[in-house]
């Protein structure tokens, strides 16, 4: 196995010179593009890696997938899915368009930007700081280790850049689907954006997804099966943005990428997979973690359908 991820780290690496790292948050332009980590995670609790696997990066979108879990499982299901769709759009990760045109009046689904957002306003707790922090903690038990932190200076980069995140959230509120006030949301979205993971965190909280709400490690219940079922599918359905159609042909397995570069997918029963690589394509899914989670499902026969 380790030879393997060394095989695909080394083929991934010369690809990443075709793109770029994202720019439009000014602090994630300093990424060095040509890093490559790739980590997976078995249901004995072992984790193999290759190349940058240890090197922390905030986790952006992937942090949509663990709000989501978090806010199924203190709120529940009618709470998110009065507010937010499962349906994927086709449309840019940050989208604003359909919120209007579209005849349900919310989020397609909460893998997109203005889905996310309303995710982030059912966060439990009394203010940002409280809210921010549980989910944090959240997120170590998935991972594993209990001291998860997060990025101050992309935090206040995005912020300070957030012209279209603030027009989705004043949309949102406009049509009474955030539960706190806008820039309480978004100081709580973009906290749980900045979250610090790496690629083995990654591939440790995706076997617990694999594994419908089990830690393999410890053999603990991180989540209840029917949360860890609803977020792969919305992973399989929306996970990859408007490349999403595209990854299900090539690599099969239900994923959530981020601009920072990470991607972590879960493979029924078998292997949580994470990968990082800070070079993205269009769409803002990132190059080497796209081409080896292809080439794993592959060698390994990962293809869920
Ligand atoms: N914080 C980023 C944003 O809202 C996350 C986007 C992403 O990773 O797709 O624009």
């Amino acid at each position: 196995m380790h030879a393997l991820l060394e095989t695909l780290v080394a083929e991934a690496r010369p690809l990443t010179a075709r793109g770029k790292p994202a720019s439009y948050i000014p602090a994630l332009a300093a990424a060095d593009p040509s890093l490559v980590g790739l980590a997976l995670a078995d249901g004995e609790g072992r984790i193999f890696e290759a190349g940058e696997a240890r090197k922390r990066f905030t986790i952006q979108s992937v942090s949509k997938a663990f709000a989501l879990a978090y806010v199924l499982e203190e709120r529940g299901a009618n709470a998110v899915f009065s507010r937010v769709g499962m349906e994927p759009t086709g449309d840019p990760f940050n989208s604003i368009i359909r919120l209007e045109t579209s005849s349900i009046r919310k989020p397609f689904n909460p893998m997109i930007n203005a889905g996310a957002i309303v995710v982030a306003s059912l966060l439990p707790g009394r203010d940002v700081a409280e809210r921010a922090k549980g989910l944090r903690a959240f997120v170590g038990r998935a991972v594993g280790r209990p001291d998860v932190g997060f990025d101050l200076a992309v935090r206040e980069s995005e912020d300070a850049t957030a012209s279209r995140n603030r027009s989705i959230a004043w949309f949102l509120n406009e049509l009474g689907l955030l539960a706190t006030e806008v820039e309480e949301t978004l100081d709580a979205y973009f906290e749980q954006c900045a979250m610090l993971l790496d690629a083995a965190d990654l591939a440790r909280a995706g076997s617990v997804l694999a594994f419908d709400g089990i830690a393999p490690w410890s053999g603990e219940r991180i989540l209840a099966t029917r949360t860890a079922r609803t977020v792969k599918s919305l992973m399989a359905t929306c996970g990859l943005y408007d490349g999403s159609g595209e990854f299900g042909v090539e690599a099969g397995v239900p994923a959530k990428s981020g601009v920072g570069g990470g991607i972590m997918a879960a493979v029924k029963r078998r292997y949580g997979i994470g990968t990082f690589g800070p070079a993205l394509d269009p769409r803002g899914n990132s190059i080497a973690g796209l081409y080896m989670l292809a080439r794993l499902s592959d060698e390994l026969d990962l293809f869920a359908l």
